[in-house]
């Protein structure tokens, strides 16, 4: 089959490689129908994620037709639409039997495109089917389930439900990035009595007004003083840091009113600065996390019932799958492209996939 291949920072080639197969009893093989591709895998191409290793296949998000499973796999069976989910679970040690699947010891956590091949290319072995997969509605857009494979579940549990968004509530949500756009867009499940979106990008503050921030303001306009201004002074109950960076983690704690929440989603490569002789007596709460798609399920439900009509507007580009390369560099390049999340294959591609 054809993938994408890591070759080490600043590679990859969409090449030969053999087709998986099932290796253990719960494994699953999955043909890729949709994928799309990660600002995280761009953070692999640079070598920002050494655990990855040269010729590793691409790539942790994708919907696709299981085609083969393991003898102990009981949910999914050859034929079944699945979604395959960014973490892997193995459901039995202590994390997953707490929802944390991220946080998985028994094998599973972030595997798919990170410490096994990925979801980039035509079939993929999943590893822990029964809860690694998630039925797809038959009424759902492949283009629009992938979404929820990585980028809704992190905005919505590491952003939305680690920041307790509460109705009423001032959410400020800096870097509008398609996490940050998907955290506006599921923070307004809780009635928030605004949504503040911060970015440097105009075209991506454009899109978080169409996906229903109610104020918009570039990183260099003062958004400190525009939340203090909206909020008499008093600063935002729930800030979200959806970039990775030390100065945008250190604004969102100026920004937080007192007893409210800052809730980390950007993966950061360098340390912030935790100004505690301010904030040692402002009750506020920090939280960080790695997504563990114990929403996933959820997000699925309202996508077919119309409840998670954000997700089409987040996909700009689509492509077959045998694009991949023209896929990556335009998704590389969003300030030249206007390209927030790019989709290969799906409905309106056809995969060009041979029968296995
Ligand atoms: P992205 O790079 O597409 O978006 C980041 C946005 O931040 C961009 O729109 C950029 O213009 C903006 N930005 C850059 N510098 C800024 C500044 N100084 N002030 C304000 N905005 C600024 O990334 P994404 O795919 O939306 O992901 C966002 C973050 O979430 C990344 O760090 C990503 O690695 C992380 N992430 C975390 C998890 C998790 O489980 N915690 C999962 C997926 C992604
Ligand atoms: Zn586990």
């Amino acid at each position: 089959m054809k993938a994408l291949v890591f070759q080490g920072p600043g590679a990859c080639a969409w090449e030969d490689v053999a087709d998986p197969d099932v290796q253990d009893a719960s494994d699953a093989v999955v043909r890729i129908d949709a994928v799309t591709i990660c600002g995280t895998d761009l953070h692999i191409l640079k070598g920002d994620v050494p655990e990855v290793q040269p010729g590793t296949v691409l790539g942790h998000e994708a919907v696709g037709e299981v085609v083969e499973v393991g003898a102990e796999v009981r949910a999914f069976r050859p034929g079944d639409r699945v979604l395959v989910s960014c973490i892997s679970s193995c459901g039995r040690c202590r994390y997953c039997r707490t929802g944390l699947y991220g946080q998985c010891r028994g094998g599973g956590g972030w595997m798919l495109g990170h410490l096994i091949d990925g979801t980039q290319a035509e079939y993929v072995r999943v590893p822990f089917a029964d809860l690694s997969l998630h039925p797809v509605p038959g009424a759902v857009d492949s283009e629009q389930a992938v979404l929820l494979a990585d980028i809704f579940p992190t905005a919505y549990e590491v952003g939305v439900e680690n920041g307790r968004v509460r109705p009423s509530d001032t959410v400020v949500v800096v870097g509008a990035g398609p996490v940050g756009l998907a955290a506006v867009a599921t923070a307004q499940l809780y009635s928030p009595e605004r949504i503040i979106a911060v970015d440097r990008a105009p075209a991506r503050l454009d899109a978080a007004k169409r996906l229903g921030a109610d104020a918009v303001v570039a990183a260099d306009e003062g958004p400190e003083q525009l939340v203090a201004d909206l909020t008499d002074g008093l600063g935002a109950d729930v800030v979200i840091e959806a970039v990775g960076l030390p100065e945008t983690f250190e604004m969102c704690l100026r920004m937080v009113r007192p007893g409210g929440h800052v809730a980390n989603v950007g993966v950061h490569g360098a340390p912030a600065m935790l100004h505690l002789e301010d904030l040692w007596s402002r009750n506020v709460t920090v939280s960080t996390g790695l997504v563990d798609t114990h929403s996933t399920p959820t997000l699925l439900r309202m996508l077919a019932a119309g409840r998670l009509p954000a997700a089409s507007s987040l996909v700009t580009h689509t492509f077959p799958l045998d694009a991949m390369e023209e896929a990556y560099d335009v998704f590389a390049r969003p300030a030249i492209t206007g390209a927030l999340k790019v989709v290969l294959g799906g409905e309106h591609h056809d995969a060009l996939v041979p029968a296995p």
